[in-house]
């Protein structure tokens, strides 16, 4: 990222390592909605000549001095959070916000992230995992963000047995929110999107009604399908600030909305008073950034291992050389009728 609305090629130094931390050359990377967030609608600010890209799975190429558990030729997952374990947020139980608000989310935002050679790791015994041989590195890719921030969806909406979901945007997040919400056990599950390949991908995940929004208001889709009582959790993780509106709207009293949606515009998100009961009618909203840290990916890389989510699915285009990052990243500005996830193989 050169600047707001520009991209282009930059030499920077190999990054130097401190003795947490590790320098990771990438074999493999993805470029993410947030990257377009960041680049063409300046979500964080002027940001430049800083280095995009926040998932990638590589080669360890160096380790610091009192790394235990990771050396040079490791095969490692990098989550696109990583935090400061020994901050007071992490010890609150919140790292993703160790050192101020989403300050856990360093690469490509306030660090140089992974569309390089080389990268950066902090803390690399508690921010990276071994990948295991059987995962394939542009599946892996999937662990970096879509995985953990769609399921953290389903955390922060608190899914539980029985419960009727609406999911808002089936992107590559929104469908991982889909496969966690079937897992915690949802009955009902509502997606919201129109691509073709995401409906088809969101049907294989789980998701029992199909709900186009460029057909009509969601609210009285949602209300059509469910006899006018609404569903019990929402999840945003796509459209714009006017989701949370609709999804205070459409979610029962006592019901939770979860949020993993990065919305690029400022202003107001609008809650709609009356539909919120006036304030009384126990309608949570809460929205979050994706935890990163080892142990989570391990326990996201068992899940695979285990075959109770397969987020090979998602990756819909796999380019080949360094060189093509560029044209992946367009093509998740573009979003085209084909695409999910686009993987990058660097060699
Ligand atoms: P995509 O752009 O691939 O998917 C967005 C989805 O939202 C699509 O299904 C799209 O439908 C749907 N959509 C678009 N407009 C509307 C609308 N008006 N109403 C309802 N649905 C709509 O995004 P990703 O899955 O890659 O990412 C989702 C969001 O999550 C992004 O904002 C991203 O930045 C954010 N994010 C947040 C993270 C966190 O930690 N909280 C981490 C990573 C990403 P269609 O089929 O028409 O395209
Ligand atoms: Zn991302």
């Amino acid at each position: 990222m050169l600047g707001i609305g520009k991209t282009g090629w930059i030499e920077k130094e190999r990054p130097v390592c401190g003795p947490l931390d590790a320098i990771v050359r990438p074999i493999a990377v993805s470029p993410c909605t947030s990257d377009i967030h960041t680049v063409w609608e300046g979500a964080l600010g002027e940001r430049s000549n800083m280095i995009l890209g926040h998932e990638s799975v590589g080669i360890v190429d160096e380790v610091g001095s009192l790394v235990k558990d990771f050396k040079k030729g490791d095969r490692v997952v990098t989550p696109a959070i990583t935090p400061d374990w020994g901050s007071l947020e992490a010890q609150g139980g919140y790292a993703m916000h160790s050192g101020g608000m989403l300050s856990g989310w360093k690469f490509s935002n306030f660090k140089d992230g992974v569309f390089a050679e080389y990268c950066h790791v902090n803390e690399a015994d508690a921010n990276m995992a071994h990948l295991p041989p059987e995962i394939k590195p542009e599946t892996a890719l999937m662990l970096c963000d879509m995985m953990p921030t769609g399921l953290h969806g389903t955390e922060l909406a608190d899914i539980q047995f029985g419960d009727s979901v609406c999911v808002i945007g089936i992107g590559p997040v929104g469908l991982m929110s889909v496969a966690g919400a079937v897992l915690r056990g949802a009955s009902r599950v509502f997606a919201v999107g129109s691509r073709p390949v995401c409906v088809d991908a969101a049907k294989k995940y789980g998701a029992t009604d199909i709900i186009n929004y460029k057909h009509g208001d969601i609210v009285a889709q949602i209300a059509e399908l469910t006899g006018g009582k609404g569903v019990d959790r929402v999840i945003i993780a796509g459209g714009g600030a006017e989701t949370v509106g609709q999804a205070v709207k459409m979610v029962k009293p006592g019901g939770r909305i979860g949020n993993v949606n990065y919305f690029g515009e400022s202003g107001d998100a609008g809650i709609p008073i009356p539909d919120w009961g006036n304030g009384m009618a126990h309608k949570l909203i809460a929205g979050g950034l994706m935890p990163g840290g080892r142990l989570r990916t391990e326990k996201l890389i068992s899940l695979i291992t285990a075959g109770r989510i397969d987020p090979s699915l998602l990756v819909t285009h796999v380019f080949r050389g360094f060189d093509k990052i560029p044209e992946a990243l367009e093509l998740m500005r573009q979003k085209p009728a084909d695409l999910i996830k686009p993987a990058v193989l660097m060699e």
